[in-house]
């Protein structure tokens, strides 16, 4: 066992604070990881305060993780002590059903098991996420990380980036295409930069008038205030994709109304509280599609990985110390991070 350091939350009202707890035995398969950066995520928060009213206490968040191998059990052929890595919001699943088997381990039909609060699926322990100094995971699960791309930007790829890489590839993000991306936070700054990298014309969709400037300069082509019904009736029938990252309830329709024919709407953020079931004609007049979509699997995160480091790809961070999380989170509360924290994990080996 080793011993490891981190911050949970004890339940959903209380805040983050340190937890020392023992990492597993390495498996035959298993990886050791030395935690460098682990960028914190709205999902982080979500799950903090049980706000999917799924947590499992202690819950130690944490799934944009990046750090060095430090040991492999005796079976690993793929990663050598020294390799920079990645871990994502997965850690296993079932291995067999067909959505595993078509490497849709995210859609797994016997439920993946999640970096953090999941089960394992042999000793039946409770899963520990990245906001710690070291982690075991089967090597099946561990992503490379180009070596050209710093490490601490290249965290939030293994959440935020392939959040928004896995529907802008599904539904098609490429040259001769409109793409929306609505929210500018973590996921959204990312949407922004990998669908402007993959040829597409984007237009960002923000509620803070003070991100113009930095839409542009992430590679939005447009930026559009969402509140303002004038700028928006601009763009109706127009979109061949939209992708929604806002962390709230809100109204769809006025998104809905902005896609041509055949147009999609994928939601990609996770509310507490749905959305309000959005008007039926405004799909059915022009055979639109509301959607949603969910992290990516690991084959198409490597491929996401692969992709950023052609295109020198990571996200725009702000880094912190692990002591200052809470406070990072009522940050992110008011939308006000540019565009990812990133906690240095070393602040918790001092
Ligand atoms: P974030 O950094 O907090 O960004 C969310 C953005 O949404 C904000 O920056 C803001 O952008 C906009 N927003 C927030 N409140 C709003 C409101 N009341 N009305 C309109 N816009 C609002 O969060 P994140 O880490 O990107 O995560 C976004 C959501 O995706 C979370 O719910 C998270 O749990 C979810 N998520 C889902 C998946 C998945 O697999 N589907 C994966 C990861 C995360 P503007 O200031 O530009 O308006
Ligand atoms: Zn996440
Ligand atoms: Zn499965």
């Amino acid at each position: 066992m080793y011993p490891t350091y981190g911050y949970a939350a004890r339940d959903a009202a209380s805040p983050l604070a340190p937890f020392e707890f023992q990492r597993r035995d390495l498996r035959e398969l298993d990886v050791r990881i030395d935690v460098q950066f682990c960028g914190v995520c709205h999902s982080d928060l979500h799950q903090a305060r049980n706000e999917w009213r799924n947590t499992l206490y202690p819950v130690v968040p944490g799934h944009e993780i990046v750090g060095r191998v430090t040991e492999v059990g005796k079976g690993v052929t793929r990663f050598k002590v020294g390799e920079l890595v990645g871990v994502g919001c997965l850690v296993d699943s079932c291995r067999t059903c067909a959505s595993c088997a078509e490497g849709l381990e995210q859609y797994c039909e016997n439920g993946f098991v999640g970096t953090y609060n999941g089960i394992d699926r042999i000793s039946g322990e409770l899963t520990y996420g990245g906001y710690s100094t070291q982690l075991v995971v089967d090597e099946a699960f561990v992503l490379r990380v180009p070596e050209n791309l710093d490490p601490a930007g290249a965290a939030p790829l293994l959440c935020a980036g392939i959040t928004t890489y896995s529907p802008l590839r599904t539904w098609g993000a490429g040259p001769g295409k409109k793409v929306g991306i609505v929210g500018l936070g973590g996921l959204g700054h990312m949407g922004v930069k990998l669908a402007h990298a993959m040829g597409a014309h984007v237009v960002l969709f923000t509620t803070s008038p003070s991100k113009i400037a930095d839409g542009k300069r992430l590679g939005a082509d447009e930026v559009v205030i969402s509140k303002d019904p004038e700028q928006m009736q601009a763009h109706a029938n127009s979109f061949d994709l939209i992708v929604n990252t806002v962390a709230a309830q809100h109204d769809l329709n006025p998104f809905i109304e902005l896609l041509k024919r055949d147009g999609t709407l994928t939601l990609v953020g996770a509310p507490e509280h749905d959305h309000p079931s959005p008007q039926v004609f405004n799909l059915i007049f022009k055979r639109r599609r509301l959607a949603g979509s969910l992290i990516g699997g690991i084959a198409e995160t490597q491929e996401m990985l692969d992709f950023c480091g052609q295109h020198g790809i990571t996200s725009d961070i702000e880094m912190i110390k692990m002591q200052d999380i809470n406070h990072a989170y009522e940050r992110m509360l008011k939308s006000d991070v540019k565009y990812r924290f990133v906690i240095d994990i070393d602040s918790l080996r001092q």
